[in-house]
């Protein structure tokens, strides 16, 4: 029993925990606390807005990016977009799903990015130990197996993060809706290191 206590004062901590608390997330999540925890997760989240709208002050920004780039990435935890790349607010266009694939979705945030909001760049970034290389196009099965419904999307699934983000260039520099279709480069980074390596696109 009492090998237990840790487990719920951990949770009962971040309940009430602020900014501070943040880097405990990951043994946070490791707790399984059910319906409580996942409720609180979302607390902790308004909460920590409240904080950062008392610091915060209108920098009195325009929706352009100030840098006239777009950003691909997979939506993968690890990936600390403004981070890596050196990035501020205002900086730049952050598209992400699962993968950092370019689907139609990500092409419609192009389209509007460029044509609407000034973008001539775009990178393209997938990573290392990707969770799309641990699944296959078999999902859709298994989905509709246990809902009685397969899904129009593709999983985009791959085995090779190199290949993949040549295909994802192709896909931007053929698509016809977008202006910008020069400056179109492709990286995979390593989550060990923290490094991008560039992706040559022949
Ligand atoms: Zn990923």
């Amino acid at each position: 029993m009492t090998l237990f206590f840790p487990s719920h004062h951990r949770t009962g901590s971040a309940v009430t925990s602020n900014v501070v608390d943040m880097t405990t997330s990951a043994s946070a999540a490791n707790a399984s606390e059910g319906a409580i925890r996942v409720a609180a997760v979302t607390d902790r989240l308004v909460d920590a807005n409240e904080q950062y709208a008392a610091a915060f002050t209108d920098p009195g920004m325009d929706a352009r990016p100030v840098l006239h780039v777009a950003v691909v990435a997979c939506m993968d935890a690890r990936l600390d977009l403004h981070a890596a790349l050196g990035l501020e607010l205002g900086d730049c266009h952050t598209i992400r799903n699962a993968g950092g694939v370019v689907t139609d979705d990500v092409i419609r945030s192009l389209t509007i990015s460029q044509r609407k909001l000034g973008t001539r760049s775009i990178v393209l970034i997938h990573h290392t130990n990707c969770g799309l290389e641990q699944i296959t196009e078999d999902f859709r099965t298994e989905l509709e197996d246990e809902v009685g419904q397969r899904p129009a999307w593709a999983v985009e699934a791959f085995r090779d993060a190199d290949q993949d983000v040549r295909q994802s260039m192709q896909r931007v520099r053929t698509n016809p809706f977008l202006l910008h279709t020069d400056d179109v480069r492709g990286f995979v980074f390593d989550v060990k290191t923290g490094l991008l390596r560039e992706i040559d696109p022949a």
